[in-house]
């Protein structure tokens, strides 16, 4: 990798710059901050990084970090414990993926929020401060922190832009407001382009009840901070980069797909986690398989499905006659005789699968995903069209995103997100039967040319946008360059403040 930040207040700083990196304890937000952790340690002008990770955490990406290493980059890792049994939560409980009772969720931010003070510390202890934190929008506890020491603060979004723009303006308009119920239906204001969405599919972070100090506190973050950074590029969906900058008057960079920093088979077996199979078999069972034939399933490291949905997806990949890599994570509902039916052609993960490592492979042809901003970039990244079945956040709008914007999906037809199934006990929990799933997977399988020619060309997009000089790759040297300049401003504030004030000299000797 090479650096392209060869500005004035680049040449002028004496040291190397230290960025530290704050995410959120969540799968698919440590998972790419790990990512951006080592692109600016590559590319930064031989930066330092400090990822801030709780044990749990460290310990899930340390063959991560071993690599960077190896590669010599300067990445490290802060550890603090986490105070979440001092409020209740179950010891070890230190990651979103982990919380399965519900009510925990608010313990599970008011415990993160409470890393303040270790942060503080650590940082205060430093022989030298750092010269940028970038946090999480969804873990906003460094801003107190970063203001108190004088560092500049960046915020990182998990999300898509197409997201954040779309309930920001829903927001700003008051659209929730004047809704009569979470399904009627309504227009976002001011998009780009026309996207009907309800409530229900359209919800901000944090929107539960309990969580409003986290959301002021979220939405505060943001508006006082140095800059945005957000995980995608301008060829996947810059005009709504743009109109973000614009509507919240921040600098944004957009500087993925971060997912492309992980090619070779060393890091994407170890991605996230060590996975639960051996990379190597998956991957000779996939060599194994014709170009493009294999359907990838998975629902990320948050969704769960009903024991009634496994039975039915079950029965569904079984009926469709087409290979599939299927990661449960779910064993209720799952027939145990399933592996020895679609033996040779269908393979359970039960456990952490590596991702990267399957989308990445040829013989891959679709992905039903759960819509996660992390899987659909892996997804895209890689040409591999996606079958959609959101469950929840953001999910709906992404999938909106890549059927009826990029043109690279097809959906499943699913309308309402899990929250609402599970508080509504008239609901049917299966949602989607096994004939629909069956023929939505022959649709994508079989039908999806035009949708398979989109994710190749959005593929070699993100490769080009990732390349030196490419989009993404201009933007992080514009976001470290901005970094060296807020840096210098700050010390010559600093010599300013300590020079002796020449009028009240001139005065005395008068
Ligand atoms: N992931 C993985 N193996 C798994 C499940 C998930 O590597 O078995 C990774 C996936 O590649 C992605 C992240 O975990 O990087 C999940 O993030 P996403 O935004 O897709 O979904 P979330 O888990 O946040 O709902």
């Amino acid at each position: 990798m090479s650096c392209c930040t060869d500005g004035a207040a680049m040449a002028a700083l004496p040291l190397k710059l230290h960025f530290v990196l704050v995410p959120l304890l969540a799968q698919g937000h440590v998972i790419p901050m790990m990512d951006m952790a080592r692109l600016i340690a590559g590319r930064g002008r031989g930066a330092r990084v400090t990822v801030v990770l709780t044990p749990v955490h460290a310990a899930r990406n340390r063959a991560v970090l071993e690599h960077a290493g190896r590669a010599g980059l300067a990445v490290d890792f802060a550890e603090l414990e986490f105070p979440g049994p001092a409020l209740g939560l179950p010891e070890g409980c230190e990651s979103h993926d982990m919380i399965r009772d519900y009510t925990h969720f608010r313990l599970f931010c008011d415990a993160m929020s409470l890393l303040a003070e270790p942060l503080e510390a650590y940082l205060r202890a430093l022989p030298r401060r750092p010269d940028c934190i970038v946090a999480d929008s969804c873990s906003p506890y460094p801003a107190d922190v970063a203001r108190r020491l004088g560092v500049p603060r960046l915020v990182f979004h998990g999300p898509s832009a197409f997201f954040l723009l779309a309930v920001h303006n829903l927001a700003k308009n008051g659209v929730y407001d004047r809704v009569a119920d979470d399904f009627e239906p309504f227009e976002v204001p001011d998009f780009p382009v026309r996207a009907v969405l309800n409530r229900a599919t359209s919800p901000g972070f944090f929107q539960s009840p309990g969580l409003e100090r986290h959301r002021r506190d979220i939405l505060d973050a943001e508006a006082t901070a140095d800059g945005l950074v957000l995980n995608t590029c301008a060829a996947f969906e810059g005009a709504f980069v743009q109109r973000y900058a614009e509507a919240l008057g921040l600098k944004v960079w957009a500087i993925g797909p971060l997912c492309l920093l992980d090619s070779d088979a060393e890091t994407t077996a170890v991605r996230g986690n060590p996975a639960a199979v051996d990379a190597s078999l998956v991957a000779s069972w996939l060599d194994a398989r014709p170009p493009q034939s294999v359907l990838y399933v998975s629902f990320g490291s948050v969704a769960h499905l009903f024991p009634t949905q496994v039975a039915e997806l079950a029965a569904g990949l079984e009926a469709s006659n087409r290979p599939f890599i299927w990661v449960a994570k779910e064993t209720d509902g799952l027939d145990s005789g399933l592996d020895g039916r679609v033996e040779g052609r269908g393979l359970v993960i039960r456990g952490w699968a590596p991702q990267m490592a399957i989308l990445s492979h040829p013989s891959v042809g679709g992905f039903l995903t759960h819509c996660g901003w992390n899987s659909t970039l892996e997804s895209l990244s890689h040409g591999v069209p996606l079958l959609t079945w959101p469950q929840f956040a953001d999910q709906f709008l992404t999938e909106m995103l890549v059927v009826d914007v990029l043109g690279a999906g097809v959906r499943t037809g699913i309308k309402v997100p899990i929250t609402h199934v599970v508080s509504n006990p008239e609901m049917s929990k299966v949602q989607i039967g096994r004939e629909a799933l069956e023929r939505a997977v022959v649709a994508l399988m079989d039908e999806g040319a035009a949708m398979r020619v989109k994710a190749k060309e959005l593929a070699v997009k993100a490769t080009e946008a990732m390349a030196e000089g490419g989009s993404s790759d201009s933007d992080l040297a514009s976001l470290v360059r901005h970094v060296a300049e807020l840096v210098q401003q700050g010390k010559d504030a600093v010599e300013v403040h300590d020079a002796p004030d020449l009028r009240e000299q001139e005065e005395e000797t008068s």
